[in-house]
């Protein structure tokens, strides 16, 4: 039977929403942070963590990519040592355990829909900053930005919303220790 911790290639899938409310004192929202960067708008996620929605998929793509559970359940919103936490811890915890199962990063396409703010400028910090985290290239992360013309909760600017698609590689030492040994009297 095919062992998924067997292939060349894995695939990952990773979302997340986070509804935006008002920041405090007006309102439950956290500054808006996105892969780390903290942008200039008067709304915020709500969230345990600091509500980093990027990371967080990112976080899910990675795992889901090595078949683990998902974000939540390894860092509960009941727990408060995660409260208000930098999303970036996630993310590294994810790449440690895909490192420790032999894979590295491929490549790692996130697309963000929200209204409002514009990520604009901030696209190539955010792309460094996903790569750092990851301990990957910049050319290894793809960053698409895209509204929701202005239907629902995330076109009214009350939501935001990522979803990202991640390839991960066994590296090459991993996948030769998988091979079967050479049968020397064939050769
Ligand atoms: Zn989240």
């Amino acid at each position: 039977m095919l062992d998924p911790s067997d292939l060349p290639f894995r695939i990952g899938y990773g979302y997340d929403l986070h509804r935006l409310e008002p920041i405090a004192p007006d309102g439950e929202g956290r500054p808006f942070i996105l892969a780390g960067v903290r942008f200039d708008h008067p709304r915020g996620p709500v969230g345990h963590s600091d509500g980093d929605a990027l990371y967080h998929a990112v976080t899910d793509a990675i795992l889901g990519a090595i078949g683990e559970s998902d974000i939540g359940r390894l860092f509960p919103d009941t727990d408060p040592k995660y409260e208000g936490a930098d999303s970036d811890v996630f993310v590294e915890v994810a790449a440690h355990l895909m490192r420790q199962a032999g894979y590295e990063i491929g490549n790692v396409d996130v697309t963000v829909i929200c209204e409002r703010p514009k990520l604009g400028d901030n696209r190539g910090e955010m792309i460094h900053n996903v790569a750092r985290v990851l301990g990957c290239e910049s050319s290894q992360v793809n960053l698409k930005g895209k509204t929701h013309e202005g239907v629902d909760a995330i076109g009214e600017g009350r939501a935001i919303e990522v979803h990202v698609a991640a390839l991960i590689v066994k590296r090459q030492d991993a996948l030769r220790d998988n091979l079967p040994p050479v049968d020397a009297d064939k050769i």
